[in-house]
């Protein structure tokens, strides 16, 4: 079934619901003129559609594989991988100091979506090296800067983001990696690394991994990481490659999907690395790439929502099955079409989330505003945790539609579901990002919090007047997220915060969700005003249950013994 880009969509949220206008209208992103945004939404769509959506079933039947100490990947990866390299998709948002196209991150994160529908496994790969461009961009010597960022924004090397070690997942701070000084300004780095993404291929020419690793007179915990850049091949001062580093991929773990995408063991053997930023300043450094990922992979749910919901929706208008009426195809029986409607609704709620997040970005970058930088954070595990759980649960219900086939592989109704499982537990899972929001996220008192829902009420105020009774469930839902907002911030036991961070974190996108949709509404689209209605009135309900759990606190869930649960 091929895939069809939603550009209209892009150019609808773009125009009706996160005013991108006023991301062009800065000096800083003045060139993205409406003409320009149309070109490279279309460009996108063109390769997403012709040249990626293709290899999305290959790179599940032939995953990358390990094969004398390289990385071979699936077949039509390297091809898949040159388009978007020459393309220039990979550095459209780097800044025009360092060689990049300086675009803004909403345009980059629609193009990302339609990579990551086409072919999630390929997508993986510029995703890591879009962080990797932006950290050194913010934290690296110029040296560093001027010898590699060019070579990425070209796609001629690859970056890499390494932190987690066996002992150290969700826990950054108890890594052991070490750094030590080798007297000349660079440092030996040894330690082992575990499910490193596209640590290596066989179509670039380098790879530059950026190493999480602890100095000589690193404290424990996170304040004594320090980052530093491990490049496979030693580039001489003119970006030559020249001698292999003392490093290699181990092996390459068996998936549950994402096949197309290697992810590595990697050891490191007192391999040659330059310190990035500051002496035990990594976590910082380090934070730049990350949260560059937390809204790819986001947009990666969406994505792959995006995917699933055409490849259902093309079933459900073909299958014939029971008494339907009209076509006599499923569509027409009430519980596929509630089935393929709460798909579509969630994955545009989810894709404005997205680009409300990536507008926060580019505002905050363009103006250098406090409150846009808020806004970003705030909004930033929002977008990662709520677009990756609209990833699985929208590709979930696609195998439903398509009742046992959806079971049978050759549909690739599956695929979609087992690709994007990951997204809720890389990047931070989704559980880290709640605690996040609750936590980090609340330190200002709620503020980010409050100005947000301040602009939903006033939102639902402005649209009562044509559409009274979407209005005011909007408006209300936002005052009982405001109560419990209030009421989250009011509690000094982190664990009440803790208990119920993922529910107020989804209630958080549900209600965000009926804002977008409620501004679409209001558009005068009929089609969109539909759409708008059934989220409204069945799914933003949802909000009241996430919220009560919510308010209950810690003390009865902790209550529950581990014996409890084993009984
Ligand atoms: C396909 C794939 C690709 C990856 N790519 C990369 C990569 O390129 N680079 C890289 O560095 N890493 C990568 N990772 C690693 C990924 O980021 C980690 O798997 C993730 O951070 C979780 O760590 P963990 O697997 O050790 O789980 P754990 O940290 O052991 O977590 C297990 C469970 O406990 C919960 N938990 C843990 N700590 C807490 C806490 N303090 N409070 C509440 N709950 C907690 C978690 O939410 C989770 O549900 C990848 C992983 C996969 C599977």
């Amino acid at each position: 079934m091929p895939y069809r880009a939603p550009v209209s969509d892009y150019r609808f949220l773009l125009d009706h619901v996160v005013d991108f206008a006023q991301v062009t209208q800065t000096d800083r992103f003045s060139e993205a003129t409406p003409d320009m945004t149309q070109a490279i939404l279309s460009e996108a769509a063109k390769m997403t559609q012709e040249v990626l959506a293709p290899l999305n079933r290959v790179g599940d039947t032939h995953p990358a594989h390990l094969y004398n100490g390289i990385v071979r990947t699936s077949p039509g990866f390297a091809e898949g991988y040159d388009a978007i390299a020459t393309g220039g998709w990979i550095g459209m948002s780097a800044s025009p100091e360092v060689g990049g196209l300086g675009l803004p991150m909403t345009l980059t994160n629609a193009v990302n979506e339609m990579i990551a529908s086409a072919c999630l496994s390929i997508q993986l790969s510029p995703l890591m090296t879009q962080g990797q461009i932006e950290a050194l961009e913010h934290h690296a010597s110029d040296a560093i800067k001027d010898l590699y960022i060019p070579k990425l924004i070209s796609g001629a090397w690859n970056g890499t983001m390494n932190l987690t070690e066996p002992q150290a997942g969700s826990d950054v701070g108890a890594l052991r990696t070490k750094a030590e000084p080798n007297g000349d300004g660079t440092y030996a780095i040894t330690g082992q690394k575990i499910y490193i993404s596209w640590a290596d291929n066989d179509f670039t020419e380098n790879f530059c991994h950026l190493v999480l690793a602890r100095l000589p007179d690193g404290v424990a915990g996170t304040k004594g990481i320090s980052l530093f850049m491990v490049p496979k091949l030693i580039p001489d001062d003119q970006g030559n490659v020249g001698r292999k580093n003392d490093l290699r991929v181990v092996s390459l773990e068996h998936k549950m999907g994402l096949h197309g995408s290697p992810t590595a063991v990697m050891e490191y053997a007192g391999a040659t690395g330059w310190l990035v930023g500051e002496a035990h300043g990594g976590m910082a450094a380090m934070f730049t790439m990350m949260n560059n990922a937390r809204l790819g992979v986001g947009t990666q749910g969406v994505g792959v929502a995006e995917g699933a919901l055409q490849h259902a929706l093309a079933y459900a208008q073909d299958r014939k099955q029971g008494k339907a009426p009209g076509s006599g195809a499923i569509i027409e029986h009430a519980d596929v079409r509630r089935m393929l409607t709460t798909m579509k609704a969630d994955t545009y709620a989810a894709r404005g989330i997205s680009m409300m997040n990536a507008v926060a970005i580019d505002m905050a970058v363009a103006t250098g505003d406090a409150d846009w930088t808020a806004r970003a954070a705030f909004l930033t595990p929002i977008g990662k945790a709520f677009g990756s759980d609209v990833g699985c649960e929208v590709s979930a219900t696609g195998i439903q539609v398509h009742g046992g086939m959806g079971f049978v592989e050759e549909t690739g109704a599956a695929q979609y579901a087992r690709d994007v499982r990951v997204a809720t537990i890389y990047e931070g899972t989704n559980g880290i990002q709640a605690m996040d929001l609750v936590a980090r996220k609340l330190m200002d008192g709620g503020d980010a919090a409050f100005r947000l829902l301040d602009e939903i009420e006033a939102g639902s105020e402005a649209a009562k007047a044509t559409h009274p009774d979407l209005a005011e469930a909007v408006w209300q839902s936002a005052e009982t997220l405001r109560e419990t907002t209030e009421w989250l911030v009011a509690q000094s036991d982190f664990n009440d915060r803790f208990a119920g961070a993922v529910p107020y974190l989804r209630a958080f996108a549900r209600v965000l969700g009926g804002h977008i949709h409620l501004k679409s509404a209001v558009s005068g689209d009929a089609s969109r005003e539909r759409l708008a209605t059934f989220y409204i009135k069945r799914m933003l309900p949802e909000h009241t249950g996430l919220l009560a759990h919510v308010r209950e606190g810690a003390s009865d869930l902790m209550a529950i013994t581990a014996e409890d649960l084993a009984a």
